[in-house]
């Protein structure tokens, strides 16, 4: 099995997935030429497409890639989402033939109201629900909504790899830090994500438990963050923590 997460467009991150026979799946495909050159360089060929939310930087290419290469689209039940062979929602399974991998679909409402991840082998897609050190924006959710999808998807396994779609980790690292100043992990995450934003290389996949450990929309429980973010019950702190990141700027280096 061979992951890759290939940069397109400002800032996404197209999943490529392939198996030993050489057989692949892409995970939010919002622009086609980065999938073409990673088949044409590996001799994989593209059979599947997995779709997290209706936004045009995750969809765009999906119709061209799966007409020219006959691949079968697998999205949320949302007419916004124009194309595609088979819908899916919540406790769906989705069995491939090939690749030889198979999903299973959480319906995580939150930054769209049907978006959804998959998860298997060890791996959860979750488009922009869930960001290393971050969360996605609520476009269309409620705080109540995005914090029970996450914490759905906070309940999987420690080792789970966490494959977002976009590369926001320095951002969040510089905003975690402003309230959770004392955390070792996240201060040990934010020097990682810097040397790898150096070397040119994706911060992503993390797992779950640096999640669990570094990712203040996942500790709204932990003593630094209820202590930055007032007295209010669960969903009130979530709901604040949110409105600090949309108008958070990164300071100036
Ligand atoms: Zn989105």
């Amino acid at each position: 099995m061979t992951l890759l997460a290939l940069p397109a467009l400002a800032d996404n991150y197209i999943w490529l997935l392939a198996d030993a026979g050489g057989s692949a799946l892409v995970v939010d495909p919002g622009e086609s030429a980065p999938v073409d050159a990673a088949l044409a360089a590996s001799g994989q060929r593209l059979t599947t497409i997995l779709l997290t939310h209706h936004h045009p930087d995750h969809i765009g290419a999906a119709a061209d890639l799966a007409a020219r290469h006959g691949a079968t689209i697998h999205a949320p039940r949302d007419e916004r989402i124009a194309v595609a062979d088979v819908r899916i929602g919540d406790h769906d399974r989705v069995e491939l033939a090939e690749p030889a991998f198979a999903f299973d679909v959480i319906a995580v409402p939150g930054h769209t109201l049907s978006h959804v991840a998959y998860v298997g082998h060890g791996l959860l897609f979750c488009g922009d629900t869930l960001f290393s050190v971050g969360c996605g924006r609520l476009f269309e959710g409620t705080p109540a909504q995005m914090l029970a999808s996450l914490e759905r998807l906070a309940a999987l396994p420690d080792e789970t790899r966490v494959c977002c779609g976009h590369e926001y980790t320095r951002t969040n690292c510089a905003f975690a830090r402003s309230l959770d100043p004392a955390n070792a992990a996240l201060a040990a995450r934010a020097e990682q994500a810097d040397a790898q934003r150096a070397a040119g290389v994706p911060t992503v996949p993390s797992t779950l438990a640096d999640e669990r450990a570094c990712n203040p929309f996942l500790r709204i429980d932990a003593p630094a963050l209820r202590k930055a973010l007032g007295d209010g019950d669960r969903i009130e702190r979530f709901a604040e923590l949110r409105r600090r990141k949309d108008a958070f700027r990164m300071p100036a280096p």
